[in-house]
């Protein structure tokens, strides 16, 4: 099909976003999508095709890897038809399905934007309007007929991030997501400035592949002074438990008390995969730097490096569901698959 305008996919999943106040309760409800687009009627002025098409809208706190397999089927199914797919998402849970979705599609080599709003559209004040635009126009950016962009990435208050190095920082601000260890994709100024040394470079020889299995058997305990062994125990007895990320301090550093460490021990000979992740927003687990993480190496602790806790989780059930081998999982987790880590 010949086309001369970059022609765009806007995948609706509910979110602030296209929210309106509830009369009674003065809560925010998801409502009718094709009511949304009314609301922008700059839409028409972009330099694309734009064609819609929209789930059943939810909150996104009540996203789960079920629904991460629809959008991902979604896209799956008009891959070939579109240049490009922006997918407005709640802000709650954005950066872990931009994550879910970065391990998913595999050789993906058309851009997926993530966006959203702190207020609702139809607000007087909202900062919707410019992350829906601007986010169309990252995903219709093309030189020589191809994607500029390549990857799954986020968008928010004038900035373009890859998806699975964000995380949500602020329920206030506009500027509500970062990422700490990672540089912008773009910036929108007076110009639309992308930063190209710094996209993701797909195989071009490798067709997409969506994968569509994913295991939530898993456990986020984040670490504290004075956490009982009651409490980490109650967690790695559950039968189906299959992995635990621990969010420890600083540089991947935890308790040397022996019981700690030798429940680990025994879980991770018994096939559990234990992640090591840092509850430092930026910075990297490097661990055997300190005595306090010395035994997390020996014991054959998995190192997240510079991961986010999003791109932990959703990497975590990706690769659980691939199936592979206990050696090959450590190696597979350490090593960047979609950019996600350094
Ligand atoms: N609770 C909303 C959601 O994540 C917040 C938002 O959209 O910003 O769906």
């Amino acid at each position: 099909m010949s086309r001369t305008k970059p022609s765009i996919l806007l995948i609706y999943t509910g979110g602030t976003i296209g929210m309106i106040r509830d009369f009674k309760t003065g809560a925010l409800k998801a409502f009718d999508f094709k009511t949304l687009l009314d609301k922008i009627p700059e839409l028409q002025l972009l330099d694309c095709n734009i064609d819609t098409v929209s789930n059943k809208p939810i909150d996104s706190s009540n996203m789960n890897p079920d629904y991460w397999v629809e959008i991902a089927e979604l896209i799956e199914a008009s891959y070939d038809d579109f240049d490009g797919f922006v997918v407005l998402h709640g802000s709650d849970t954005m950066s872990y399905t931009a994550s879910a979705l970065s391990f998913m599609l595999e050789n993906l080599a058309k851009p997926v934007v993530f966006t959203g709003s702190q207020l609702p559209i139809g607000d007087l004040r909202t900062d919707a309007k410019e992350n829906l635009i601007t986010s169309i126009q990252v995903a219709s950016l093309q030189k020589d007929k191809e994607p500029v962009i390549k990857e799954v990435c986020l968008y928010f208050e004038y900035k373009l991030y890859r998806g699975n190095r964000t995380t949500k920082i602020n329920a206030e601000h506009f500027q509500a997501f970062a990422s700490p260890n990672y540089t912008d994709l773009a910036e929108s100024g007076v110009h639309l400035k992308v930063n190209k040394r710094y996209l993701f470079k797909p195989d071009p020889n490798k067709p997409l592949k969506v994968h569509k299995n994913l295991d939530h058997n898993i456990a986020l305990i984040k670490l504290f002074p004075g956490i009982t062994k009651t409490v980490i125990e109650s967690i790695f007895n559950n039968p189906s438990l299959k992995a635990v990320i621990l969010e420890t301090y600083g540089a991947g550093n935890c308790t040397t008390e022996a019981w700690f460490i030798e429940l680990l021990e025994e879980k991770i000979s018994k096939g559990i995969h234990i992640i090591n992740i840092t509850q430092c927003s930026g910075g990297s687990v490097m661990m055997g730097q300190y005595e306090t993480s010395s035994s997390l190496k020996r014991i054959g602790v998995i190192s997240g490096k510079d991961i986010t806790t999003e791109a932990a989780v959703s990497k975590l059930m990706y690769l659980l569901g691939q199936n592979i081998s206990k050696e090959m999982f450590k190696s597979a987790y350490e090593m960047p698959l979609r950019g996600e880590m350094t």
